[in-house]
């Protein structure tokens, strides 16, 4: 039986929701990268969130008790959200409302997510892809301001410094902050009218094209951000995009971090008196000298001909299967027995075969 979430929080295989939930909250408290420089560890806080947000899910529990951390991987992104949501409660009760990772409390533009898929040759090279993404931003016909004719008079309820101190109860004692101001979102400026494009929201959503150059060398998985894409908040500020990469798996080529593997079958007569192949390349197929004496599952290294990454290039590996003939023509088998005779003698095995063959 799995034991590491149970571990990771401190708690007892048999531990109530409201066990797991108060260790989650108190290691959380301890780990959290912004909570405590002592005790701040990143690495660990992920862990524990990890922890959590698979035992505080009855269903996933009862899978990880029974078949371990495999039988909660590739959880269903309603989950993920879930336990977002999770976490963003008791964040919330932990450090106070939004702002979760203690960061400033102005206003921060959402940011935007997509996903793509490319092939490895693109992930080889490097590729421009397109995305259509619905995304805020400042409403032009009131320039943001939210009121017609931009015509706006000062809030009242900041008097238009457009922040307002809060006092919030936490489980950790009372916690003042200064929050955006909930009557004019922070701008310090009420319209008169509402501006009839964004219903004085200031903020219009709209259907935009992005270009992203995806970098050579991107791997499965990896994600990417494109700083000030995501959506636009009231005050400027521009959350980030994400682009979550997927590389497709290759007929004949594998990848292992930066290198690259594949198996090429050649003959007998190839394999003892060497030859040139071609195989299989994500940019071109190159030509590899297959040296005379080759043995069944050799591995050959071309350097430098793996996938790109930051430290210069990965390595191409090459595998050579022998193919050993299962029908023998007339012409073959009088070869190869003629070869069977020779193999007690004391001459050489690859002389032998040139000898043959040529
Ligand atoms: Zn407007
Ligand atoms: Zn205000």
């Amino acid at each position: 039986m799995s034991k590491e979430y149970y571990e990771l929080l401190g708690v007892s295989e048999d531990a109530s929701q409201d066990e797991i939930k108060k260790a989650y909250r108190k290691k959380a408290k301890k780990y959290h990268p912004d909570s405590n420089k002592d005790t701040a560890d990143e690495e660990k806080f992920k862990k524990i969130n990890k922890a959590y947000d698979v035992l505080s899910d009855e269903d996933k529990r009862k899978k990880y008790d029974r078949f371990g951390k495999q039988g909660v991987q590739g959880s269903s992104s309603r989950g993920q959200r879930r336990a977002a949501n999770n976490f963003q409660d008791i964040f919330e009760q932990i450090f106070g409302g939004g702002g979760r990772r203690g960061r400033s409390r102005e206003a921060q533009g959402e940011n935007l997510k997509v996903q793509t898929t490319v092939s490895l040759e693109e992930a080889y090279n490097g590729v421009e892809k397109t995305f259509k993404v619905s995304r805020k931003s400042e409403c032009e016909a009131c320039s943001g301001s939210g009121a017609e004719n931009g015509n706006t008079s000062t809030c009242s309820n900041c008097n238009g410094r457009g922040k307002v101190e809060q006092v919030q109860r936490t489980p950790l004692g009372r916690a003042r902050q200064v929050v955006e101001c909930p009557e004019c979102s922070g701008t310090g400026d009420i319209p008169e009218e509402a501006c009839t494009e964004c219903s004085g929201s200031g903020i219009t959503e709209k259907e935009e094209t992005i270009t992203v150059d995806i970098p050579e060398g991107v791997k499965d998985g990896q994600r990417l951000r494109v700083r000030g894409k995501g959506h636009t908040a009231r005050n400027g500020n521009s959350g980030d995009l994400y682009v979550f990469v997927s590389v497709e798996p290759h007929d004949s080529l594998e990848r292992r971090d930066s290198d690259l593997y594949t198996t090429v079958k050649i003959g007998v007569g190839d394999a003892a008196l060497g030859t040139k192949i071609t195989v299989p390349h994500p940019d071109s197929e190159i030509e590899v000298d297959v040296p005379s004496g080759t043995q069944p599952g050799q591995v050959m290294r071309v350097s430098g001909k793996g996938m790109p990454s930051g430290w210069g290039s990965g390595d191409l590996y090459v595998k050579v299967d022998v193919d050993i003939p299962s029908d023998l023509s007339v012409e073959q088998r009088e070869v190869m027995e003629q070869l069977r005779e020779t193999e007690s003698s004391e001459k050489n095995f690859f002389e032998t075969v040139k000898d043959f063959i040529s």
